[in-house]
Parts: C-alpha cells; sequence; structure tokens
C-alpha cells in the first residue's frame, strides 16, 4: 500500500501527523523528554504555504523606510520616532490587523511622566533641574491583534513583539551622527509586520488570538515594554508566551558568521527555547544556546519586562554582539534580508505552534534563574 502512494499522498499524510501532534494535548515537556524523531520533522501544507510568504523585498522595502536617515535614529521621544510609530500603524492597517489600543493602533503614554519614574530608579543619575512641561510628550506602543479560530482558546494570547526606537541622534559623534538602528531593531519590527502579514493570510487561523506589538523606549531602559507590562490591554493571566525579534538581521556576529541560526535568550527558562528549537528543526534553522549570552542577554530586551509579569517570553537573536552595535554604521545596506528570511520562517512555524496547541509553554520549576519568573505566573494564576 505505501508502495502506490505518490508523493503528493505522502505529503498529505505528513501533514496530517504533523496537525494531529499539534493538536494533540501532550505537554511540551514530554516532547521534550521524547526527544526528536529519527525522521526529519515537517510541517503542514498550509504552515509551508504560510512561511513561503515571508519575503525578503517586502522586509527591505520597510527597513529601507526605517532606518533611512529622516527617521532620524528613533529616539525617544523624537519625531522619528513618531513617523516610525505612524509607519508601522499603516502597515498593520493595511494587514487589516485589529486595532486594539486606546487610540486606534496606538497605546498611548506621556514622556514626561514616564521620564520621571525612570529617574526614581536605584542608581539613576540626578538629572538636571528643568522646567515642569504643561503638555504632554506623547509616546506610543504600535499593537494590533489577529483573533484566534476557536471559540474559547481565542481568548488566550501569544505576543510577537519587537522594540522600534533607536538611540537618536548624537551631536558631537565625527561624521555620520546618525545612528539609524538598522539591525538594532528595525530589523526585529520589520519581523513583526511581515510575520502579521503571513499570519492574516491563512486560511485557517491559529486557534489562540496573537497579538503584533512594537515598543518604544527600550534603549531607554524597556520603557515602552514595562509600560505595557503594567497596564495590558490583554489580561496577562491569558497572555501565554511572547517572542521578541531583536538583531536578526546581521549574520556578521563579532564571534563568527551567524548563517541559518538563531539564539534564545534564556534558552531554557521555559518550554519555549525547546519549541523555537523544534520549529527550527523544521525549517532547516539551527537554533540554539549560547553558553554566556543566553541567560546574560535575557535582561537585555523587553522580553524581560514581559516575564517579569510573569509570561514565558524571550528573545530571539541571529547575532548578540556586531561590529556597528549602538553605531552609526548600523545601517539597512548591511543587512542580510534572505537570512531574515529563513529565521522568520522558523519564527512562524514556532508562533503558530504555540498559539494552536491547546499546552501552554510553562517556565521550568528546576532552574533556579527562573524561580521569579514563575513566582510572578503563580500570582497571577494562583488556582494551578
Ligand atoms: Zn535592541
Amino acid at each position: 500500500m505505501q508502495k502506490k502512494m505518490n508523493r503528493m499522498k505522502l505529503a498529505c499524510v505528513a501533514a496530517l501527523v504533523s496537525q494531529c501532534l499539534m493538536a494533540s494535548s501532550v505537554s511540551f515537556a514530554q516532547v521534550k523528554e521524547t526527544g526528536v524523531s529519527k525522521k526529519a520533522p515537517t510541517i503542514s501544507a498550509a504552515m509551508q504555504a504560510t512561511v513561503d510568504r515571508i519575503s525578503a523585498d517586502s522586509m527591505r522595502g520597510h527597513l529601507t523606510f526605517l532606518a533611512s536617515d529622516l527617521l532620524e535614529g528613533r529616539d525617544t521621544p523624537s519625531r522619528g520616532l513618531d513617523l516610525a510609530a505612524e509607519y508601522i500603524a499603516a502597515q498593520f492597517r493595511a494587514i487589516g490587523l485589529e486595532a486594539v489600543g486606546n487610540d486606534g493602533y496606538f497605546q498611548t503614554a506621556d514622556w514626561n511622566v514616564l521620564k520621571k519614574e525612570i529617574r526614581r530608579r536605584p542608581g539613576a543619575p540626578v538629572p538636571p533641574a528643568e522646567a515642569e512641561p504643561t503638555t504632554p510628550t506623547i509616546v506610543r506602543n504600535v499593537i494590533g491583534v489577529l483573533r484566534g479560530s476557536d471559540p474559547v482558546l481565542r481568548d488566550s494570547y501569544v505576543l510577537v513583539t519587537a522594540h522600534y526606537d533607536h538611540v537618536g541622534i548624537k551631536a558631537n559623534e565625527v561624521g555620520d551622527k546618525i545612528f539609524n538602528g538598522a539591525n538594532d531593531d528595525a530589523s526585529g519590527t520589520v519581523s513583526v509586520i511581515e510575520l502579521a502579514k503571513v499570519f492574516a493570510s491563512m486560511k485557517e487561523r491559529p486557534k489562540r488570538s496573537i497579538v503584533f506589538m512594537t515598543f518604544f523606549g527600550e534603549e531607554k531602559g524597556l520603557v515602552g515594554s514595562r509600560y505595557y507590562g503594567k497596564n495590558p490591554i490583554f489580561p496577562i493571566e491569558k497572555t501565554i508566551a511572547g517572542i521578541n525579534i531583536e538583531q536578526v538581521g546581521r549574520t556578521d556576529d563579532s564571534e563568527g558568521p551567524q548563517v541559518a541560526s538563531l539564539g534564545v535568550t534564556g534558552f531554557d527558562f521555559s518550554d519555549v527555547g525547546a519549541i523555537i528549537k523544534q520549529a527550527g528543526e523544521k525549517t532547516g534553522i539551527n537554533v540554539w544556546k549560547h553558553p554566556v549570552n543566553s541567560d546574560k542577554y535575557f535582561g537585555a530586551s523587553d522580553n524581560q519586562a514581559l516575564a517579569d509579569q510573569g509570561i514565558p517570553a524571550h528573545t530571539i537573536s541571529v547575532a548578540y554582539a556586531f561590529p556597528d552595535y549602538h553605531r552609526p554604521g548600523d545601517e539597512a545596506h548591511k543587512i542580510d534580508y534572505d537570512n531574515m528570511v529563513k529565521v522568520n520562517r522558523a519564527v512562524a512555524v514556532a508562533v503558530e505552534q504555540i498559539a494552536h496547541s491547546p499546552a501552554i509553554p510553562k517556565w521550568d520549576d528546576k532552574n533556579p534563574k527562573a524561580a521569579k519568573y514563575l513566582e510572578a505566573w503563580k500570582q497571577r494564576n494562583p488556582n494551578k
């Protein structure tokens, strides 16, 4: 019987099997223990068609604008940041995401208020005296949602995030003074846009809702993500995971080239690392734990602000360190868009896996580094 099966039928069987696996109630922990089967893991035909729509040209188009000199390095707050926010919202609108901010696609905050909070942080430098501003300085997280297909699970959420701010212009720089932040983190921002586009195009959406969001103020100390964490638009206890995308455009890692490869921060703090690794196996991406930076950089991006609220949230990156990091030379022409397509295929498969499965990712209760996040999770979910 198997011999008579043509390739098409085999592909269909493979698709069914993978759908079955996704729909099964086997916990991620069990999957991890069972290990990887000898046969190369596959994705469903529908998911393959979805990831095939991730486009290098599309990401190049968005990134070339966001990292252009016109936006003056997207400092928080600045006109360049506002332009970027409006541009991202325009993409979300074109894609058809549902606007769920307090102002359309924007979750707004007053920078003058947030600035005071930053100054009250322990160890913060004492700023020079300033006149009290009389009008608010509005800053924006940009947020849209794709509702899930399951009548019950659609009230739970998976976050796909990146920060769209950077460090602006530095007047005392010799030569080029604009810090374009092409890799940090226009690359993550356009990945969020592209992933929103391909998920919106799916005929049958994942069961859970997917929230696409880009943050202001990461470079000022995770300010936008902390603001969301304290003023969530969707209940934190219903937000089951977060994948934050940072520095996925440059393959010239300071420690050597990183092609078809991505790292996860806090790799084994929760099940999310193993899920992304599995997605990498299905899409030909090496997903790895950097021996030092995986744990060290867990607190270096916006996932930290969400983890502090209990959400299993991690950052994926291609290069943790690269030659133009926080320099004016972090420019669009140095981005490897074909590699970004590969990386985002793995991210898409991981997001779909989490958003479609009845099981939810868990913090690892045996990892002491995850203890405080697990504690925060338990406070949100006292009966579980
Ligand atoms: Zn960054």
